[in-house]
């Protein structure tokens, strides 16, 4: 094994007591709880980790400039982490989603791989349709790109591989960004059917945001489908209009849609006629949503379903504060637009905000609104999001559905 060849170069060796998480299988290790690693460990290296004491831990990828100090790949001592073992993950990964992963929907479009939630931190595998859109997130999830192109590719038999690795926690990482083509052909627009209604949306794997969709929300858009008949909606940070479609297919009687993208609002323009759907019904406004919910209360408008899904106000605890100002100001201008009767679908995907706090600060916004409402349902992410259960900051996707009391 490599780290009987290189002992003192490759081993992390923790603090006194900070071995604690990792006994309780949460794979981040911080930099405040080292207390040895050699300063020569490159990124992405795969670590020995040990406890003060001596006792192996686990093997995790360093990232020498990150918080994030090294993430674990495995717990077991007689694992080897190496091609074989990424694609063995992969595997299982892909197995865990059973019939999901199998679809033989050519449009099919769901998460393959979910970081660390599928024990491979930092990598992000979507598919849409022979497509699948990689985002590497981390420096050991680098180290290994080829080997996760590779095996996915494989595993999957899809044709093309593209990757999205331009978020901007890379910067944490002190990793560049980086886009393109992996395996395959340059991606273009790519359709996929979603849900039961088979929505059909086109994803651009290159220029949209993230890997090109929010797939995440697919069963909350089935949900608004099924609660959508007759109403008057509004669509708050609407994107390409994935929720928007959803109501207009179960029976909206109108939705208003709001986002301050443009490209994003023209794509929402074709949704609407590839699903064959009544333009008349449908108005989109490029706009901040902050400003145009206060000239919709100004111009006394009211809605019966209103959705609020931006984006992530507090990628961490540490813009919390913020954070939870802005979650209040959107969700009190909500309740303000809502008919009694009317039903608010609120999210965060905020890591930095949990369950119990973004619940505190939708319910101050009702207070504050002079609106009594009740919690008729809490919403996740869809399954192809698994949360590991050692890992509570995989469950990101956090929503309510507020229904106002007459
Ligand atoms: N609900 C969408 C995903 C929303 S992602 C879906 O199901 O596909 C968040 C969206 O908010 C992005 O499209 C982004 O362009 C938009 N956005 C970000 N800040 C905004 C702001 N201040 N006002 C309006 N839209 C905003």
């Amino acid at each position: 094994m490599i780290a009987l060849k290189r002992p003192s170069e490759n081993t992390l060796v923790l603090k006194p007591g900070k071995e604690k998480s990792l006994l309780r299988r949460h794979p981040w290790i911080f930099s405040g709880a080292v207390e040895k690693a050699p300063a020569t460990a490159a990124a992405g290296e795969t670590m020995r980790v040990l406890s003060h004491d001596g006792a192996f831990l686990a093997w995790a990828a360093m990232s020498p400039a990150s918080q994030i100090r090294a993430r674990v790949w495995s717990f077991d001592p007689t694992d080897r982490i190496d091609a074989e073992f990424i694609s063995a993950r992969i595997e299982r990964a892909l197995r865990s989603r059973g019939a999901m992963a199998q679809s033989a929907n050519p449009h099919a479009a769901l998460r393959l791989v979910h970081g660390e939630c599928d024990g491979l931190p930092g990598v992000i595998a979507d598919r849409y349709a022979n497509t699948l859109v990689l985002q590497l997130l981390s420096c050991g999830a680098e180290r290994w790109r080829e080997e996760i192109a590779d095996a996915l590719v494989k595993s999957t038999a899809c044709e093309h591989a593209y990757e999205r690795s331009d978020a901007d926690v890379r910067t944490l990482e002190g990793l560049a960004p980086r886009a393109g083509v992996l395996r395959g052909a340059p991606a273009g627009d790519i359709e996929i059917l979603e849900g039961e209604r088979q929505l059909r949306f086109l994803v651009d794997v290159a220029g949209g945001q993230k890997t090109g969709f929010y797939l995440d929300q697919s069963d909350n858009r089935a949900m608004v489908a099924a609660m959508a008949l007759d109403r008057q909606v509004l669509n708050c940070f609407c994107y390409t209009g994935a929720f928007s479609i959803a109501a207009l297919a179960g029976g909206a009687a109108s939705v208003t849609s709001i986002d301050s993208s443009a490209p994003a609002l023209a794509k929402l323009a074709v949704h609407l006629k590839l699903n064959g759907c009544d333009t008349a019904r449908s108005v989109a406004t490029e706009a901040d949503t902050f400003q145009a919910l206060r000239s919709l209360r100004d111009s006394g408008r009211s809605f019966d379903m209103i959705i609020l899904d931006p984006p992530k106000f507090a990628p961490t605890a540490a813009h919390a504060e913020r954070a939870a100002r802005a979650y209040k100001d959107i969700n009190l201008l909500g309740f303000k637009l809502l008919k009694p009767g009317g039903r608010l679908i609120t999210f965060s995907c905020s890591g930095g905000v949990d369950a119990a706090l973004f619940q505190k600060i939708v319910a101050g916004a009702a207070l504050d609104a002079g609106v009594d409402a009740q919690i008729e349902r809490k919403l996740t992410a869809s399954p192809d999001h698994p949360v590991l259960l050692s890992f509570p900051e995989g469950e990101y996707l956090k929503g309510l559905v507020c229904r106002r009391l007459d």
